[in-house]
């Protein structure tokens, strides 16, 4: 059976890990920290789950590809996750609304030359078959149904950058060991860039850094995921909401910051006046796997004939993961 190894264990190495293993290979997943949590900046805990572009016409159509096709398959590996691992990921229908200022008539053709349907409802455009999903579940699901099926899950284990070479046979760890396996994929978000350098990869992935508010307020404050000028909330069913997010070209620092959390603030309290004087639950960051155009890699690398990239998915990795991951095993 190939043994395919997987390094990163965020929502690209996850879902391309569910995939492979549903298409009988034998999978590996290698995690520097622990998969399902947040430690060092790990996108996919921190994102937001919106499953859709934020403003999808703003982006080329490859992108837009990519992340309907995501979209689409989320209601399904959401259900399978939820039956066969009992943990539920709340993929949930809420819709989008748009609020002013945006491009209407720009935004309707995109619409129905894509067939997503919208209403206007007053100056609001609402996209009412948008949906949310909640990460941190999302990735836990995945980790038990990885589990579940047999795969190997190497966690606290850190793979060092790789030099150019013919074929891999091993992998080299932070802690001196070799690990081996017949195909290796690079699932390493931002880090992407950092493993593989010293190769003719030719990637053009660094980290961009979102934070996030998160507020508790009483269930259904928010019916849709409201957007506004670069700006959006929206909230869990269990009354959790998140406001964000800040998109911001710092390097690897995670730190969170006053000023944006107090620029946050002020955006929040301006759509929803209902959160004034409401305290800040939690305020987290995370960094965005970066790549030009918002288009990421799925590909064998040019030179190194086992190896295989899926990353760089920068604003939308969540959404487009399962979609990234049938394309990538397609490639194998
Ligand atoms: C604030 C914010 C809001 C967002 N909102 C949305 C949204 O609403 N919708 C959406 O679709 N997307 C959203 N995103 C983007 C989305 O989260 C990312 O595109 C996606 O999570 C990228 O997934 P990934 O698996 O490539 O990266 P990551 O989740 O960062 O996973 C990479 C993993 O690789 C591991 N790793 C790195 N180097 C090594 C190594 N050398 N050895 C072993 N392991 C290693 C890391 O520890 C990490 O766990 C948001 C992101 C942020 C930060």
């Amino acid at each position: 059976m190939t043994h395919v190894m997987i390094v990163g264990g965020g929502i690209a190495g996850c879902m391309t890990a569910m995939e492979l293993v549903s298409r009988g290979y034998r999978v590996t997943v290698v995690e520097r920290n622990q998969i399902a949590a947040q430690t060092s900046g790990e996108s996919s805990w921190a994102g937001a789950g919106i499953v859709f572009p934020l403003l999808p016409w703003m982006y080329r159509d490859e992108v837009n590809q990519l992340a309907l096709a995501g979209a689409n398959l989320y209601p399904q590996v959401a259900q399978k996750l939820l039956r066969e691992t009992g943990i539920d990921p709340e993929f949930t229908k809420c819709g989008m609304r748009i609020l002013p200022p945006y491009d209407l008539a720009l935004a309707q053709q995109w619409c129905e030359k894509n067939q997503i349907a919208c209403t206007k409802v007053g100056e609001d455009l609402l996209l009412p078959n948008v949906a949310q999903v909640r990460n941190p579940r999302l990735l836990q699901a995945l980790k038990q149904w990885l589990i579940l099926h047999g795969v190997t899950l190497i966690e606290r284990t850190q793979l060092l950058p790789i030099q150019e070479t013919v074929a891999l046979n091993t992998w080299k760890t932070t802690q001196g060991t070799q690990l081996q396996a017949d195909i290796f994929v690079v699932t390493s978000g931002a880090w992407s860039f950092e493993l593989l350098k010293d190769t003719a990869a030719n990637i053009d992935i660094k980290p961009m850094r979102g934070q996030i508010l998160l507020y508790q307020m009483p269930v259904n404050t928010l019916q849709h995921i409201l957007y506004q000028d670069g700006f959006y909330m929206l909230q869990r069913r269990d009354g959790f909401l998140l406001a964000g997010s800040t998109l911001e070209d710092v390097g690897f620092d995670t730190s969170v910051t006053e000023t944006a959390k107090f620029e946050m603030q002020a955006k929040a309290e301006a759509i929803l006046p209902a959160l004034k004087g409401v305290p800040i639950h939690q305020h987290w960051s995370g960094l965005r796997p970066g790549a030009p155009e918002n288009l990421p890699t799925i590909a064998r690398h040019p030179t190194i004939q086992n190896l295989y990239l899926n990353t760089g998915h920068f604003r939308y990795g969540v959404t487009m993961a399962p979609a990234s991951a049938k394309i990538l095993a397609d490639l194998l």
